[in-house]
């Protein structure tokens, strides 16, 4: 059977059912993105960049979900992926969270794909990219580089829209 190709007008867009095309890829993800925006909006009344996470185990229950808060604590390291790798790890008992999958709304930092390098989680998964300064295959591909002895997998674009327009709509009306 031939491959089948999009039609126009029926993939991404507005109406009540914006995405009927399947992605086998990126649909797993969504209901974990869902929670990530809603963690998200929970960062703007501190003025911090609504930025939200959650760790999800093996099975994939949620172990853990955080929000960016480096002005509610002043901590610099203190970005949503930082935050819920650690409570992933604190809920475990375990610094390495094998088979754990990591969704975030914004793609991480150097620092915070440093930490899911350091973490071994088996997946991150992203919704907007960061084109200024995102470390998972915007402006470096940090997770994946060959040179280091873990790599997660890298899943992107997942209600990616939803993701930027969030973040738009904050820088928008600060
Ligand atoms: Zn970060």
């Amino acid at each position: 059977m031939a491959p089948a190709v999009p039609v126009p007008g029926t993939g991404s867009g507005p109406g009540p059912n914006p995405d009927p095309v399947p992605d086998p890829l990126r649909d797993p993800w969504r209901d974990a993105m869902r929670l990530a925006l809603d963690e998200a909006d929970a960062a703007g009344p501190a003025g911090d960049v609504p930025v939200g996470a959650v760790v999800l185990g093996p099975d994939g229950e949620v172990l853990a979900r955080a929000h960016n808060e480096r002005e509610a604590t002043g901590d610099p390291t203190a970005h949503a992926e930082v935050l819920a790798l650690r409570r992933a790890a604190a809920a475990t008992g375990e610094w390495r969270l094998t088979g754990c999958t990591l969704v975030v709304t914004l793609e991480p930092c150097v620092m915070c794909a440093g930490a899911l390098v350091q973490s071994r989680v088996e997946r991150v998964v992203f919704g907007a990219p960061d084109e200024k300064a995102g470390a998972a295959g915007s402006l470096w591909d940090l997770v994946r580089d060959r040179r280091l002895n873990h790599r997660p997998e890298v899943v992107h674009g997942v209600l990616g829209e939803e993701c930027a327009r969030q973040l738009t709509a904050f820088f928008r009306d600060r």
